[in-house]
């Protein structure tokens, strides 16, 4: 199959019907795999750089940087840190939406807390963690497109008010750094319509025969999981059971990449921690995990390897999955004629070969 597009992908081409005067320029193949542009809803940093760094170069240095890895959009992610930093990166994801650097599509802002269980703060900031104050988002609802909260640390009695406020502003709900039980959690999907989990597996109450916890009402349930599939975060056998109990069609691959991403083994800054990356894996002093250090297609190559998937099922999880969550499939997450023309080429160990974002080479590997 050929693509003819501009911005857009304007048709699709049968190569028996293909003939070399149909386009002015010829992007040849060679015989790579072509896949819509990956999707990451759940990224901190890479090359350098992080979502909460008080600079206007950060984001830009993320986007010119992701595309070298599949990633044609994304959600630079938010830390629990104080009310007045967080609305400062916000302001900053704002500006990027309204002025895109080059490379990936910004697309809004993951909020990674800070409404979230000190129990299970993971690499977070305890000492940032705070009730749920609607005040703190409604200026940034254009902004906010996922929210990670514990569900059990909002007060009952205004946990509608909430939900439901954000919901209308199109925040989609997420439930993750979180101690709830299986039954509360199930109550945020089923009653308030919350879609979506945080890392599944990582910061969550988990799995116990008489317990099931968070990660019980992720598998059982119609939400969709993120999921870091670095093989640091979670086991190839978890991978496998969520691959098994959810299939391809609720899971999102995420990195929840550091600012140590591409950047190999040294010290780094997350939310005003420091960590270490050793040998590919990250961790605060006290040696809690603090985020991975991988790309989106090694997660893709690692899901592959392990669950026995199909290619085109892994390849849904960071395209199709993320868009529909997003809620725009209309103009991202696959190949089709009048979507932006967004896709990769890759080889067989998942090498990025090129990657094209609205109609643009943004990454095209050196041979
Ligand atoms: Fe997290």
């Amino acid at each position: 199959m050929a693509l003819i597009y501009k911005e857009q992908i304007r048709r699709t081409v049968d190569m028996k019907d293909w003939r070399e005067d149909i386009a002015d320029e010829i992007i040849d193949a060679d015989g790579a795999y072509l896949a819509p542009g990956f999707i990451n809803v759940h990224i901190h940093g890479c090359a350098g750089s992080d979502t909460m760094d008080e600079n206007h170069h950060a984001l830009a240095d993320m986007a010119a940087f992701l595309p070298r890895t599949g990633v044609t959009a994304f959600l630079p992610t938010t830390m629990t840190e104080p009310p007045e930093k967080i609305a400062a990166a916000l302001a900053r994801v704002r500006q990027a939406m309204l002025a895109p650097p080059n490379g990936a599509t910004i697309l809004g802002a993951h909020m990674e807390g800070p409404y979230i269980s000190p129990q299970y703060a993971g690499a977070q900031n305890p000492a940032a963690i705070r009730r749920v104050d609607r005040a703190e988002i409604a200026p940034f609802a254009d902004v906010i497109k996922i929210l990670t909260v514990a569900p059990e640390e909002i007060p009952p009695e205004s946990a509608a008010e909430f939900i439901n406020g954000a919901q209308e502003s199109g925040i989609v709900l997420s439930i993750g750094h979180t101690a709830a039980n299986y039954e509360t959690a199930r109550k945020f999907i089923d009653e308030y319509n919350v879609t979506h989990i945080t890392h599944t597996y990582n910061a969550m109450s988990p799995f116990l025969n008489r317990a099931p916890g968070t990660v019980g009402a992720a598998l059982d349930s119609a939400a969709y999981c993120e999921v870091i599939a670095d093989l640091v975060h979670v086991s190839p056998t978890a991978l496998r059971l969520l691959y098994r109990s959810k299939g391809a069609g609720k899971i999102i691959l995420v990195t929840d990449s550091l600012r140590s991403a591409g950047l190999g083994d040294g010290k780094g800054e997350l939310g005003g921690q420091e960590y270490e990356v050793k040998n590919g894996v990250a961790r605060l002093a006290d040696g809690t995990l603090a985020g991975s250090v991988a790309a989106m297609n090694e997660c893709v190559k690692n899901f592959l390897t392990v669950t026995g998937a199909t290619l085109p099922e892994v390849i849904v999880t960071v395209t199709k999955n993320p868009a529909q969550e997003l809620g725009i499939y209309d103009d991202y997450g696959s190949i089709e004629v009048g979507k932006r023309a967004d896709f990769v080429l890759f080889d067989t160990k998942l090498q990025i070969k090129t990657t094209v974002i609205n109609g643009r080479i943004e990454y095209e590997r050196s041979a």
